[in-house]
C-alpha cells in the first residue's frame, strides 16, 4: 500500500505539451513506487483547442477542481491561431493570480556533458537558482491607453511593487539561499534607474538579510547581470528579481545551460495554500508539434522539482540523477532519440536505481 498519495492535476496544452507531458508522467510513475507514492491524476483540456471550441480559457468550475489538487503539472499552452495575451492572460497568469504563484523558480544548471555555447569561455560550473517574483512588477496588469489611435496615444503600463510582494519573494530566496552550499544571493535590480521600486527591494533586501547573517548579499543592475550571465556564470547562486527582469535572464540562462529543452520551473505557492504549477520553460514549439522530436527533459525535471516542492526530495533527487545520467550518455553516443525514447530512457534510469 501506498503512504502517500499524490493528487495531481494535469494539463497537457498545446502543440508538443501532450508529448512532452507524457513523458514527465512517465517519469512520475516510474519514481513512485520506490518512495510509496501513488499518483493519481486528472486531466484538464485547457488551451487553444478548447478556446476554439468554447471561447473558455479558464472557466470558473475547472479553476475550483485545480485547486483540489496538491500540484498541477502543465505542458505548454499557445497558439499561433489565437490572439496574443488571450491564453497567457486568460489562463496562465489567471492562474498565477488566483493560486498566489508568487514565486516562478528557475534553476539554471549545466549538467556534465551538455554543451553550453559558453564552452572554452568561461568555467562552466554553472549552478544557480534563479527566484523570480510572480504575481506583480510590469505582469500586474496596471496602466491603460489614452488618445487611442491618435498621434498623441500614450500607452502606460505600471510596474507594481508591493512590501507585501517583495518581502514574501524575498524571504523565500533568502531561505533558498540558506540551504544551499555556496549561501549567495545576489539581487538583480536597476535602482539607478527605477529608482523608487528599485530602493525598496535594497530596502528589504537588507533588512530580510540581517535575519541571515550567513548568506552573502550582492547587487547587481539588470544589464550588468545579463553580462554575467555569460561571462562568469559561476558567480551567481541564488538570484531574486522582478517579475520581467527575471523573464528575459532565464531565457538566457536557459541559452547558457544547454537550450530551452532543459530547462525547468515551478510557479510556487511556497505556504501551499493553493496548488503549484511546473511546467518546462519553454512554449509549445507549434514548428515541431505532433513529430515526436521535442525534448522532454525541461517537462522531466520540472516533475522533479514538483516533488522536490511536495516534500518529496528523495523522490525528485531519483529523478534528477536518472536524467545527468541520461544527458551524459547522450554527450557520448549523441544519437538523436525521440520524445517517448528519452522518456522510456530515463524512467529506466530511474526504476533502476538503488
Ligand atoms: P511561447 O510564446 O509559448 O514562449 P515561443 O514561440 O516563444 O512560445 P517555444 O515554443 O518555446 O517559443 O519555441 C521556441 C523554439 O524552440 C522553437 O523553434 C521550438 O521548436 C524550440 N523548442 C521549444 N521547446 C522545445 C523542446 N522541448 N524540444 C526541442 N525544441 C524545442
Ligand atoms: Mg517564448
Amino acid at each position: 500500500m501506498a503512504e502517500r498519495t499524490v493528487k495531481l492535476a494535469v494539463i497537457p496544452g498545446d502543440g508538443i505539451g501532450p508529448e512532452v507531458v507524457a513523458e514527465g508522467l512517465k517519469v512520475l510513475s516510474a519514481a513512485a513506487p520506490a518512495h510509496d507514492l501513488a499518483l493519481e491524476t486528472t486531466e484538464y483540456e485547457l488551451g487553444a483547442k478548447r478556446w476554439h471550441a468554447t471561447g473558455e480559457t479558464l472557466p470558473d468550475s475547472v479553476e475550483e477542481e485545480l485547486r483540489g489538487h496538491e500540484a498541477i503539472l502543465l505542458g505548454a499552452v499557445g497558439d499561433p491561431t489565437v490572439p496574443s495575451g488571450v491564453l497567457e492572460r486568460g489562463l496562465l497568469l489567471r492562474l498565477r493570480f488566483s493560486f498566489a504563484h508568487y514565486v516562478n523558480l528557475r534553476p539554471v544548471r549545466l549538467y556534465p556533458g551538455v554543451a553550453t555555447p559558453l564552452a572554452g569561455t568561461v568555467p562552466e560550473d554553472i549552478d544557480m537558482l534563479v527566484v523570480r517574483e510572480g504575481t506583480e512588477g510590469p505582469y500586474a496588469g496596471m496602466g491603460g491607453v489614452m488618445r487611442k489611435g491618435t498621434p498623441g496615444e500614450i500607452a502606460t503600463q505600471d510596474s507594481v511593487n508591493t512590501r507585501f510582494g517583495v518581502e514574501r519573494v524575498v524571504r523565500y530566496a533568502f531561505a533558498k539561499a540558506a540551504q544551499r552550499p555556496r549561501k549567495k544571493l545576489t539581487l538583480v535590480h536597476k535602482d539607478n534607474v527605477l529608482t523608487f521600486a528599485g530602493e525598496l527591494w535594497q530596502r528589504v533586501v537588507r533588512e530580510v538579510g540581517a535575519e541571515y547573517p550567513q548568506v552573502a548579499v550582492d547587487y547587481l543592475h539588470v544589464d550588468a547581470a545579463t553580462m554575467f550571465f555569460v561571462t562568469q556564470p559561476g558567480r551567481f547562486d541564488v538570484v531574486v528579481t522582478d517579475n520581467l527582469f527575471g523573464d528575459i535572464l532565464t531565457d538566457l540562462g536557459a541559452a547558457v545551460a544547454g537550450g530551452i529543452g532543459l530547462a525547468a520551473s515551478g510557479n510556487i505557492n511556497p505556504e501551499n495554500a493553493f496548488p503549484s504549477m511546473f511546467e518546462p520553460v519553454h512554449g509549445s514549439a507549434p514548428d515541431i508539434a505532433g513529430r515526436g522530436v521535442a525534448d522532454p527533459t525541461a517537462t522531466i525535471l520540472s516533475s522533479a522539482l514538483l516533488l522536490d516542492h511536495l516534500g518529496l526530495p528523495d523522490a525528485a533527487g531519483r529523478i534528477e540523477r536518472a536524467v545527468a545520467e541520461d544527458l551524459q550518455a547522450r554527450a557520448k553516443d549523441g544519437g538523436e532519440r525521440s520524445t517517448p525514447r528519452i522518456g522510456d530512457d530515463i524512467a529506466r534510469r530511474v526504476a533502476e536505481q538503488g
